[in-house]
């Protein structure tokens, strides 16, 4: 790295620059683009992702895209789950029902991740955003930090890791990110959909294996199954098999439109900052894509940190941002971690077990009124500004 010297002090590039353009960094960088801050954020990539890995967008994450004024234009781009149907071994167990939760918008929106960035990054503006662009060392001085990109030495007052769970810059500040890889591994296909499941969720229990399917914007369908160990690329007819064994349902090979396989880990960094470089986004904490938060926990994040670095300091807030934001990422974890420990129990005696359990609790009006706004995450402690007042200070530029 080239060596940077005080001088550049109050003179910086930039007030922040974001590292990483997924769906996260590009929130931050509309958020913080609306309060007027100069920013940039940096992506390595030069193409969009080639496959889709969130779906789900959630009631509060929706409030947030409503501040920017893109709330209506994603819900018209998307599906909206109002119910999610819950087999067992012998048929329907339950529902959980999203269309009486507290919110404003009673569904969970699904729309695949490359049309949630192209949207955001339309929003931001190519001006604030610079792709091929690899980060490969952050250094802090008394008052900005220096990135290091190719041969460019950029300066900036703060410097927001949106860098995604194997984050450089986690590593750069020697943050330890704590967690574990589950033994759990599953195969997944985006199809054509023929099944005649509508817009709702369905989740299959079954005593050999879990299948989950999602209704997807353009008459696509996403279909998860439960695998016996990780396979980098299952091949094709493997998902569409193992559907059928499970669920009786034909789910033609044919039709499938992309295919990938993932095993969850769970991680919870120590801290969220040190000094001037921020965590934020999978770049903080891991967690089971089963259940649908990893990016919905990042848009609060986000969220969060854009109200601290529009304050007059907000070097004082950031100990806020690390403790409300641990506290909201360790609930999301352990949601996401009972979610599929309870569907992925196998053999006959668990299955049935969990039919009985489940069909009882899915009767009991209450639970399943809780249970939607559970999975909405609207119960989620500390994930909305609303539920943590950060000053009655105007905001101000940094
Ligand atoms: C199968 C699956 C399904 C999922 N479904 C859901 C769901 O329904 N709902 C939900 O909320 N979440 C879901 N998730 C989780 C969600 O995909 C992640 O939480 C989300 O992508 C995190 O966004 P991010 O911006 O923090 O990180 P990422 O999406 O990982 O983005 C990080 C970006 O940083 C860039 N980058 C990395 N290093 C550098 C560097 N040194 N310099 C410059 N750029 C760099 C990368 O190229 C990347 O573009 C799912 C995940 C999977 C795998």
């Amino acid at each position: 790295m080239k060596p940077v010297t005080d001088s550049t002090a109050g003179a910086t590039d930039y007030d922040v620059i974001i590292v990483g353009g997924g769906p996260v960094g590009l929130l931050l960088g509309c958020l913080l683009k609306q309060q007027g801050l100069r920013l940039r954020v940096l992506e390595r990539r030069t193409e969009p992702m080639a496959y889709s890995a969130a779906i789900g967008i959630t009631p509060p994450s929706l409030q947030i895209l409503d501040k920017l004024g893109l709330a209506a234009e994603f819900v018209a781009r998307g599906v909206q789950v109002r119910d999610c149907l819950v087999h067992g071994q012998r048929g329907r167990l339950g529902c959980v029902s999203f269309r009486e939760i507290p919110d404003a918008h009673r569904f969970i929106l699904s729309l695949p991740q490359a049309t949630t960035i192209a949207m955001l990054l339309k929003h931001l503006g190519q001006e604030h955003f610079e792709p091929g662009c690899e980060v490969s060392d952050v250094r802090q001085l008394e008052d900005h930090c220096c990135v290091q990109t190719g041969e460019r030495t950029l300066t900036a007052r703060f410097v927001i890791a949106c860098d995604g769970s194997r984050s450089r810059l986690r590593e750069f500040i020697g943050m330890r990110a704590p967690g574990h890889v589950y033994d759990c591994h599953f195969a997944m296909g985006d199809f054509i959909d023929r099944s005649g499941l509508g817009d709702e969720a369905h989740l299959f229990f079954t005593e050999t294996g879990a299948v989950e399917s999602f209704p997807l914007p353009g008459g696509q369908r996403r279909w998860i199954v439960q695998t016996e160990t990780h396979l980098d690329h299952p091949p094709l007819g493997f998902v569409s098999e193992l559907i059928k064994r499970r669920t009786g349902m034909d789910v033609p090979a044919a039709d499938q439109l992309s295919e990938s396989a993932f095993t969850p880990r769970k991680f919870n960094c120590d801290r969220y900052y040190e000094g001037r470089i921020i965590l934020c986004g999978d770049a903080a904490h891991g967690m089971s894509p089963i259940g649908g938060q990893g990016m919905n926990t990042g848009f609060a994040d986000a969220e969060f940190l854009a109200a601290i670095l529009c304050q007059a300091d907000p070097l004082q807030l950031l100990p806020a941002y690390n403790r409300f934001r641990r506290k909201a990422a360790k609930a999301a974890i352990f949601r996401a971690e009972w979610g599929m420990w309870l569907g992925t129990w196998r053999g006959k005696a668990l299955s049935m077990l969990r039919d009985v359990l489940l069909k009882f609790l899915l009767r009991q009006k209450p639970v399943a009124r809780h249970m939607g706004s559970f999975y909405a995450m609207l119960t989620i402690p500390f994930n909305t500004l609303k539920q943590v007042p950060l000053t009655s200070q105007p905001p101000q530029r940094i």
